[in-house]
């Protein structure tokens, strides 16, 4: 059967990569009919925080990821936090110990780095192996004197690792590069490594799908595999997500919290669709799909290694058109509410915010002129008038003029009185409406201005165009 998993580390904010990895993690194992899980490696009990794991557990969620087994809905593996997992590990640890693959070393960091150099400057492999290895004698009597110390796994000095990788076909790692790795720590907690491979053993994983960083790991996780005598997971190292210059996706230079791009008012959809385009594409190549559709569709082989871009104006595209294509004015109301801003004086001009927002969050500064009283205007805003100055301000003059006798305050009698004027002046209809746009709207890029100005109504219409003549 199927199974696979996310298993995020709870030390920080809610990285998009999780979600990334998550998502091709569900994604493969609903399409074989499998299991997608989660578990929290927090075996770091310096960095893991509860906080850090609730959110990133509410951020799955948000985005519309769910899994079968997990520290909140229970399983059949459960515990599925490893700070809970009890002494489990240390017992694997110890097992290994007593079949001859690993050892106590009680080597300080300080000793280690010394080793190194002296290994260096003797042109020998600096690595840290089997030769650490202390006469049982002397290990017994320095454990029995309580010494501080780890225990680590053996590996081999020379010869190739072979790891079959999904993607990649056959990955070749010298063994002379691969450290003897420590499994379990002084403060007798279990390395990632250990952790990682006692717990996808013991939860039934088939499937490892996983960022790229790790393949360096992967021969010491099959060496763990075979000193076990367990069954190897299939490897899937993905490729991981990049900045603009395909540097590795970093919160320097992008935004990488999934909170955030919630903040911005960019929909779970589109984040998750986005994540589903980064490497993979669907074979007709649509850019607009939801899970299901990616479930139905999904093909591991046909991800693509070549390094996928994050990028958030691509992003904020592809969320300006599931807003057009995906919400009516009535849904998209419910949407921007759900998220957080009141929509309910915009009633007249929803279908023009609907249709021209990337993000919710566009949608405050595009509006703020419909709340604003005067508005705080500079000689440069007229800058593409095509009257001379002087022809400006009459324009305007008389335009403050009609709408003060303006009876009916409707957008078509609105729209007529303005078309008669610019008949009258014998002006374009455009270059007549320019001034009287950025004196009501405070710019000319907003939608039909006489939307605005039945929402703004008689009263704030006519200040705004007085102020502007002054
Ligand atoms: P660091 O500065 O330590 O590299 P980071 O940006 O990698 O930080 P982490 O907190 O270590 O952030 O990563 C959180 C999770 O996001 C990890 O599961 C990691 O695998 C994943 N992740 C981080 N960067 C990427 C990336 N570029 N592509 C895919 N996943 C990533």
């Amino acid at each position: 059967r199927v199974r696979t998993r996310i298993a995020p580390s709870p030390t920080g904010d809610p990285h998009v990569g999780t979600a990334y990895i998550a998502l091709f993690n569900l994604c493969f194992a609903r399409q074989h009919g499998g299991d997608f899980i989660l578990r929290i490696e927090d075996t770091d009990q310096a960095r893991s925080t509860p906080e850090s794991e609730a959110l990133i557990l509410e951020s799955l969620r948000w985005l519309g990821l769910s899994w079968a087994e997990g520290p909140d809905v229970g399983g059949p593996h459960a515990p599925y936090r490893q700070s809970e997992r009890g002494d489990r590990y240390r017992k694997y640890a110890e097992q290994l110990v007593e079949s001859g693959h690993a050892f106590y070393c009680f080597r300080t960091s300080e000793e280690l780095d010394q080793i190194r150099e002296e290994r260096k400057a003797a042109g020998l492999n600096p690595g840290i192996k089997g030769d650490l290895e202390l006469p049982q004698a002397e290990v017994s009597r320095r454990l029995a004197a309580g010494e501080p110390h780890v225990i680590r796994m053996k590996v081999p000095d020379e010869g190739l690792c072979v790891i079959e990788d999904m993607l990649r076909g056959t990955i070749d790692i010298e063994w002379s590069q691969v450290d003897c790795q420590i499994l379990l720590k002084s403060d007798g907690m279990p390395t990632y490594h250990l952790a990682n491979v006692v717990d996808d053993h013991e939860m039934e994983i088939s499937h490892v799908i996983r960022g790229e960083e790790w393949i360096s790991s992967a021969p010491k996780h099959k060496l763990l595999y075979e000193y076990f005598g367990w069954e190897l997971p299939r490897f899937c190292h993905m490729p991981l997500l990049r900045n603009e210059d395909k540097t590795k996706l970093s919160k320097r230079k992008n935004p990488v919290s999934i909170r955030y791009f919630e903040r911005l008012g960019i929909l779970p959809e589109t984040l998750l669709n986005f994540l589903g385009r980064m490497g993979w594409s669907m074979p007709d190549e649509r850019e607009r799909f939801d899970l299901p559709a990616m479930i139905e569709h999904f093909d591991i082989q046909r991800v693509s290694l070549g390094g996928p871009v994050f990028s958030v104006e691509k992003l904020l595209w592809l969320n300006s058109v599931w807003i057009r294509e995906t919400l009516d004015d009535v849904s998209f109301v419910e949407r921007v509410e759900q998220w957080g801003y009141p929509m309910r004086h915009l009633t007249p001009v929803v279908n023009h915010v609907r249709t021209r927002v990337s993000a919710f969050s566009d949608i405050a500064p595009m509006t703020t002129f419909l709340f604003a009283g005067d508005l705080p205007l500079a000689p440069a805003d007229f800058e593409h008038n095509k009257f001379s100055a002087e022809d400006m301000v009459s324009a305007l003059q008389l335009t403050s003029w009609t709408l003060d006798s303006q009876q009916v305050w409707d957008k078509d009698a609105l729209f007529a009185a303005l078309k008669s004027l610019a008949a009258y002046l014998d002006v374009k209809l455009g270059v007549f409406m320019f001034p009287v746009f950025v004196s009501v709207a405070g710019t000319s890029q907003s939608w039909s201005i006489v939307d605005s100005m039945e929402m703004l109504g008689p009263d704030m219409t006519r200040a705004r165009l007085r102020s502007a003549i002054k």
